[in-house]
C-alpha cells in the first residue's frame, strides 16, 4: 500500500461562482439590492432555494420579468446529477454529482423508519490519506463551497419531500458530515454549511443540532475552534486505534495530533454541549481488532463522554484489509461494555453500491478530469477558517 503525504492546503483553482447560499442573510439581501431589487426578494430566492425549486418558472411570487436575472445571478446550478444509484429496496439513494469544473462528488441519503440521514461531502477528494478509506486514497482535488455542501443538503431534502424515497413523502431529519473529505480542513465553508441547516426557513433547513454530526480524523486546533463557536452539532471522532503507534498508521494525522489530544478536545467540546461524542472505531481483523485493543480502548474511554460506534470494515479496491469476522466483533463490544464504555455497531447501508462508509471514491467509469494534489511543504500549515479565494 503506498503512503499519501497529508495534505492541507486545497489547491485554489476550480471554486464556483458565487451563490446565495455561501452569502449570509445580510450579505444575500445587499447583492440582490446591488442589482436594483428590493431586498426581501433574497427572502423568496432563499424560500426556493431550500424548497429545492431552482427553474425560475416556478418561482411565481417573483415578477416574470426579474426571475431569470436574479436566478442567474445568485443561485447558478452547482450541481449536476450525474446518476443515482439505489440499495436496501429503494430506501438508499447514493448519488454521483458533477461540479462546474468537472470534478465529481457523491453524497448517500438513507431511510429508516424513524428518520432519514444524508451523507454528504464536503471536500473533492481528501488530504488525509487514511490507508483504508477509498476517498483518502484518492488524494485532495478541492475544497467544496459552502453552496456545493448545502446543495446536497437540500437535494436530500427536496428527494424526501417529493417521495422520490421508498416510502412515500418524507422529512429530512438528518445530516452526517461522513461523505468525502475531512470537514474540519474546509473549517470557514463547513461552519457555514452549518449555519444553513440549523437557521429555520427561509434561510436554511431548520434542521436540529443534535441531529447534525461533524465527523473528523482529529483536528485538533478545529475541534477546539468548533467548542468555541458554539454550533453545538454533534461530534464524531475517527480514532480507529486506542494506542499511538497503530493509529500513526491507520490515521496518518495522528503523527501530528495524538490520542491523548483528540480525546482531551472531544471531551471539551461534549462538556461544552452538554452530549456525548461518537468515537468511530473501524474492526479491521488482525490489525485493530484484538482483544488487548478493545480493553486499551475501554481504559481510554472510561468515564468519558464518549459512545462507541463500531464500522466493521468495508473493504476498498485494492486493500489487504478485511472486515472482523463476527465473533472477533462480538467480544470487542463485550469488552468495551464490560470497561463501561457504551458501544454499538453500525449497521451499514448500501454496501452494494459503494455507498457505505470509507467507500466513496467517484471515479469508476466517469473520465475524471486530472487531479492536482499539492506538494505537501516540509512543515505544512493548516490556516484554519482562511478563506482564502472567497
Ligand atoms: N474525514 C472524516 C469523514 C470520513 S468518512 C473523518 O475522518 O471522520 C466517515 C467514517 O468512515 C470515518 O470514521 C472513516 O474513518 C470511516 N471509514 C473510512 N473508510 C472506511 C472503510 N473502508 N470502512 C469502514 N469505515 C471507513
Amino acid at each position: 500500500m503506498t503512503a499519501l503525504p497529508l495534505v492541507f492546503d486545497a489547491p485554489r483553482r476550480g471554486m464556483p461562482r458565487r451563490h446565495l447560499a455561501d452569502l449570509t442573510r445580510e450579505e444575500a439581501r445587499a447583492a440582490v439590492a446591488e442589482l436594483g431589487h428590493p431586498p426581501f426578494r433574497a427572502d423568496q430566492l432563499a424560500r426556493h432555494f431550500y424548497r429545492g425549486v431552482t427553474d425560475p418558472a416556478k418561482m411565481t411570487d417573483l415578477p416574470a420579468a426579474t426571475r431569470e436575472e436574479l436566478t442567474e445571478a445568485l443561485l447558478p446550478g452547482l450541481l449536476t446529477v450525474v446518476r443515482h444509484q439505489t440499495a436496501d429496496n429503494g430506501r438508499t439513494r447514493k448519488t454521483l454529482w458533477r461540479l462546474h469544473d468537472g470534478a465529481l462528488v457523491e453524497s448517500v441519503l438513507m431511510r429508516y423508519p424513524d428518520r432519514a440521514t444524508v451523507c454528504i461531502s464536503s471536500q473533492a477528494g481528501c488530504g488525509m490519506a487514511c490507508p483504508f478509506c477509498a476517498t483518502g486514497q484518492q488524494g485532495l482535488t478541492r475544497n467544496l463551497s459552502a453552496a456545493e455542501i448545502i446543495g446536497q443538503a437540500v437535494a436530500a431534502a427536496a428527494a424526501m419531500a417529493d417521495g422520490e424515497i421508498e416510502g412515500g413523502p418524507g422529512r429530512l431529519s438528518n445530516v452526517v458530515f461522513m461523505g468525502m473529505g475531512e470537514p474540519l480542513a474546509n473549517y470557514a465553508r463547513v461552519r457555514k454549511t452549518l449555519d444553513a441547516l440549523l437557521t429555520p426557513a427561509p434561510h436554511g433547513l431548520g434542521l436540529s443540532q443534535r441531529s447534525v454530526t461533524v465527523s473528523t480524523v482529529g483536528l485538533v486546533p478545529a475541534i477546539r475552534r468548533l467548542t468555541e463557536e458554539g454550533r453545538n452539532v454533534t461530534l464524531a471522532v475517527s480514532l480507529h486505534a486506542p494506542d499511538d503507534e497503530l493509529r500513526d498508521t491507520l490515521v496518518p494525522i495522528n503523527t501530528r495530533w495524538k490520542v491523548g489530544e483528540v480525546v482531551d478536545a472531544a471531551d471539551a467540546y461534549a462538556k461544552k454541549t452538554g452530549r456525548r461524542y461518537s468515537v468511530e472505531y473501524a474492526l479491521i481483523r488482525d490489525v485493530n481488532d484484538q482483544p488487548f485493543r478493545a480493553d486499551l480502548l475501554g481504559k481510554l474511554l472510561a468515564g468519558r463522554l464518549a459512545h462507541v460506534n463500531l464500522i466493521p470494515l468495508n473493504p476498498t479496491p485494492g486493500s489487504p484489509w478485511d472486515a472482523s469476522p463476527l465473533p472477533a466483533q462480538r467480544e470487542f463490544v463485550a469488552r468495551l461494555r464490560a470497561a463501561g464504555v457504551a458501544t454499538t455497531v453500525r449497521d451499514t447501508r448500501g454496501q452494494d453500491i459503494d455507498g457505505a462508509c470509507g467507500q466513496l471514491a467517484a471515479a469508476d467509469s466517469i473520465s475524471v478530469p486530472s487531479v492536482a494534489v499539492p506538494t505537501p511543504t516540509a512543515e505544512p500549515t493548516m490556516e484554519l477558517g482562511a478563506e482564502g479565494d472567497e
